[in-house]
């Protein structure tokens, strides 16, 4: 059984786990401030993705499960939404601080579950962290609006109220970040929260939970249940859940934006991505090359905000090959180990998938300008390992160029003017994210405002936003009206 011991009580902690066999500890839900085993009969085995050894294992709650999770919700917002909300501010105050000096048990978590190397890993769990600083700073975004004499002796207020119980489904690919981009804010403006994590990689958000509740939430204002499909169609039907936040594939995302809606709830859906990073031959070659190779393989590709495409511009298709010398030197190995820079992927079907859409490039035309299928990682022969790779030649009807592959390749187009590259990025289907690497602010300014994508970066490879901005999208990845944090959060 793992078990952590939390500087804020003193006292270890089993994470949520008890023994399910001899050897494999099994993720608990949380319901009413209580961590409880589930009594399904239906498991899922978590992997270590270095090494496929089963590690844990996590229920898909039952019907009964689920329920009791939001009726605790539902009771607990009838005094939470009246605590006031400087009282709720104090407890994520709280909360930031413990979060900090539990950083590293998180991020062994993260390594351990989802195979990102260490470093991401505390990246993972500090960019969730802003977010949960962003939230202790609401009290200026619920402010209302007045407007006095609207007409004779009359004014008009408005307030930011809670609306109830929200509910949260979160990806694999950031254990920390993205659970904590849902219930801190729904929470501290006075709604209580339904998570259901990945049921690839619980087991952070069940630390998080539990710093929460160390923090001083009352019971009932955070449930967790766990589970696929079943878990996904009750949240988006059971009448108490008034909002949905999701974050996850496509597949996923429009089926559940489009149940969702059907029932009334609001519902914001950040989906997948395609982003492309436009070289003009301007450029710092030196930076760009190095930004490129970090944003394109780091964490194993497994990024919504991975560049995962370059297009090329005029003679800056001359870099190639040094793009492709650096990318060699990155050391794939499993995310503990020191010097890791490449991280195995998420599962054998993730590696497979990957893998195939590599062939199907090559099948299709592409040149492949370096090969990461069939690496070999000593010690770790079982990982689910695919090495830096990249296509060259790609065009727009390749399947390597419109699937979204989220593995550790590169897939390069080449076009003759910046015209020519904002035509490819705007016929693309997804509107993530993207950058421009140049050193002409009119190219930079005219490439921001010409492209239809959610996040851009000018030099900035991966341009997450800090949480006082929101985290959009265009076009096919993110349905909905208002979006992740920033003011829009309130
Ligand atoms: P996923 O869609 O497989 O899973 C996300 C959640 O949905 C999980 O909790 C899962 O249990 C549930 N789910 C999966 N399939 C379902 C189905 N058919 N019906 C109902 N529920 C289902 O996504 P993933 O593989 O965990 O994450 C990777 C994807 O997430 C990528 O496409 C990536 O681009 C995207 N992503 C997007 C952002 C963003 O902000 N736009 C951020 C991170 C990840």
């Amino acid at each position: 059984v793992l078990r952590w011991t939390l500087l804020s009580k003193k006292v270890p902690f089993q994470l949520g786990r008890m023994c399910y066999s001899s050897s494999v500890p099994t993720t608990k839900l949380f319901i009413d401030g209580k961590f409880v085993e589930s009594s399904t009969s239906e498991w899922l085995d978590i992997h270590n993705p270095a090494t496929n050894e089963v590690v844990g294992r996590v229920p898909k709650a039952t019907q009964e499960e689920m329920v009791a999770a939001v009726d605790s919700c539902s009771r607990a917002f009838q005094s939470w939404s009246e605590t006031s909300i400087l009282s709720r501010q104090q407890i994520f105050l709280r909360y930031q601080q413990l979060i900090k000096d539990n950083i590293k048990e998180l991020a062994k978590l993260i390594t351990l579950e989802q195979g990102k190397t260490l470093a991401d890993a505390e990246g993972d769990v500090f960019r969730g962290l802003q977010v949960v600083e962003h939230a202790c700073s609401i009290t200026s975004l619920m402010l209302g609006e007045t407007l006095p004499s609207i007409t004779k002796d009359m004014d008009t207020y408005t307030y930011r109220l809670p609306i109830g119980v929200c509910a949260g489904i979160a990806p694999f690919n950031f254990p920390a970040m993205i659970p904590l981009w849902m219930f801190p804010v729904g929470m501290v403006c006075g709604n209580t929260y339904l998570m259901k994590p990945s049921e690839r990689v619980p087991g952070c958000t069940m630390l998080l939970a539990k710093l929460l509740q160390d923090a001083g939430a009352p019971d009932g204002t955070l449930n967790i249940i766990h589970g696929q499909h079943a878990a996904v169609n009750f949240i988006c039907d059971h009448p108490a859940i008034k909002a949905i936040s999701f974050v996850g594939s496509n597949q996923a995302g429009e089926y559940i934006y489009e149940r969702g809606s059907k029932n009334g709830k609001r519902v914001q859906s950040n989906m997948g991505a395609k982003n492309h990073g436009v070289v003009m031959p301007d450029a710092n070659k030196e930076n760009t090359i190095n930004q490129l190779v970090g944003a394109a393989f780091g964490a194993a590709g497994q990024r919504c905000m991975a560049l995962s495409t370059a297009v090329f511009v005029g003679e800056s298709r001359e870099w190639l090959p040094e793009l492709v010398e650096r990318s060699k030197s990155l050391r794939v190995n499993a995310g503990d180990q020191p010097g890791a820079d490449v991280g195995p992927l998420i599962s054998p079907e993730a590696k497979a998938r990957v893998e195939s859409l590599i062939q199907s490039g090559v099948d299709e035309g592409a040149k492949l300008l370096l090969d990461g299928r069939n690496v070999n990682v000593k010690g770790y022969e079982n990982g689910n390992f695919v090495g830096p790779t990249i296509l060259a030649n790609v065009t727009p009807d390749m399947k390597c160029y419109r699937e979204e592959i989220f593995g550790p390749v590169l897939v390069v187009l080449e076009a003759d003017s910046l015209d020519e590259a904002i035509s490819v990025v705007n016929k693309n289907p997804y509107g993530n994210g993207t950058a421009i690497f140049t050193t002409n602010g009119a190219a930079a300014r005219k490439y921001t405002h010409a492209v239809d994508v959610g996040q851009i970066g000018v030099n900035v490879p991966i341009p997450v936003p800090l949480p006082m901005f929101s985290f959009t999208g265009s076009r096919g990845s993110f349905r909905g009206d208002t979006n992740f944090y920033g003011k829009q959060a309130s």
